[in-house]
Order: C-alpha cells, then structure tokens, then sequence
C-alpha cells in the first residue's frame, strides 16, 4: 500500500487550501492507496473552534470526518493523525495511532511535556515523530522522546533532510517517515510510505512503524 502521512485540509487547516473531498480525489488519482489527515493541533487554532473542549475537538475533527465519509467513492483509505504544537515551542510533532476518543479525551494534549505525550502516545498503541525537524526554525527536539523523525518533502520548504540525515547518523534507532505536508493541489504526492501489508487502520499501521523501517517514498532526489 502507496500510504501519504501528511495531509492537511481547509476546514481543519486554515493554512490548506483544499477542502477534504477534494483532497481525497487528488490522492486517489495520483495513485495512492491512503491517506492520513493531519491537520494542526495548535492552541492558538483550537481555541478558536469553541468554548468547551467537546466544540472545540468535533470541529477539529471535521475535516478528517469529510474526507473519511469519502472515502469509499474514491477508493482510499482515509485514517485520522494529528500534527501537533507543544507550548511554549513552534516545533510540530506527528501522532500515528490515536482515534477520535483519545481526542475528546485528552483536550489539552498541547500543554503536556514531550515526554508526556510521548508516553501517553505509547500507553494508546500510538507513535510519536517529530514533523519536519530541520525547517528553519525548528530545531530537533528530544531524541529520548521521540520514536521517530519526518523526512517532510514538501517543495521549496527549506526542508534541510541533508542535514536531518547527518544528525540521525547520532540516533540510529529513530525510525522515519515521509510525508508531503500537503496544503495545496500543487503538494499533492511528494511523500509517503510504502507497505506491503494490506492495513485496516491507523492502528495496525503504527503497530508496523513501530516494529519496523517502513520504506519511505522519496520524490526530493528525482527532482534535486
Ligand atoms: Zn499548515
Ligand atoms: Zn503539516
């Protein structure tokens, strides 16, 4: 399976540009078999979906809720992650493995430590990666609290996977995933993994990402 780990949509994102349904037709068309929604988790973002924590994560939820429902027409499958930023930092992190209730039931997952949410991730059957973590500005953060690192080919990004390459040589039991970090129609397909297993869910893939090196889709040197 052909799988993209990270795609946002406008109602989740308001840095997306497309809307979920017709993100889920530009994936199905470039040929891939999933996609994970991972549309930001930011505090900033959040509070402005709602007064309660329940409003505030249903209209988190909506975008990936639009694409799921979608997902039988186009023949993809569509699983929910989260990209997340931890206060006080600008840094984004990667969950793979959660459902909705962990959501609802862990509202102010942004205010935890790394090393709590990493735990909390483990305790759920989930993995932890940390998105893009040589984009200026962003810095790697805590190895110690991380199952792995994104390989982010999103185009003209300032991705520096150069120089997330050197800095892993230090950590050779990060895993790595690759993702396109799609907002746009124009960053469709620049990334993702590839399994041979047929996955029901997001959780039997986390399980596989957790076990093993999953091969990763690598578009940045046909075009480099
Ligand atoms: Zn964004
Ligand atoms: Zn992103």
């Amino acid at each position: 399976m052909k799988i993209e780990m990270h795609v946002h949509t406008s109602e989740g994102s308001p840095c997306a540009e497309v809307d979920a349904e017709h993100i889920v037709k530009a994936y199905s068309e470039a040929g891939y078999d999933g996609l994970v929604i991972t549309n930001h988790f930011d505090n900033d973002l959040l509070k402005e979906f709602g007064r309660t924590d329940d409003e505030r994560i249903e209209r988190y939820l909506l975008g990936y809720r639009r694409a799921k429902a979608v997902e039988e027409k186009y023949e993809i499958k569509v699983m929910l992650g989260v990209e997340i930023r931890l206060e006080p930092n600008a840094e984004d992190f990667l969950i793979y493995g959660i459902d909705e209730m962990f959501l609802f039931e862990n509202p102010n997952l942004c205010f935890m430590s790394q090393a709590e949410i990493y735990e909390l991730c483990h305790l759920y059957g989930a993995v932890f990666y940390q998105a893009h973590p040589f984009r200026e500005p962003f810095v790697p953060r805590n190895p110690e609290f991380l199952d792995g690192v994104e390989y982010n080919q999103r185009p003209n990004s300032g991705n520096n996977n150069g120089l997330l390459e050197e800095w892993l040589k230090d950590y050779p039991y990060l895993k790595l995933v690759s993702g396109s970090d799609c907002h746009s129609l124009k960053q469709v397909g620049f990334g993702g993994i590839e399994i041979q297993q047929a996955i029901r869910d997001i959780k039997e893939l986390a399980a596989i990402m957790k076990r093993e090196q999953v091969r990763l889709i690598k578009w940045e040197r046909l075009w480099n």
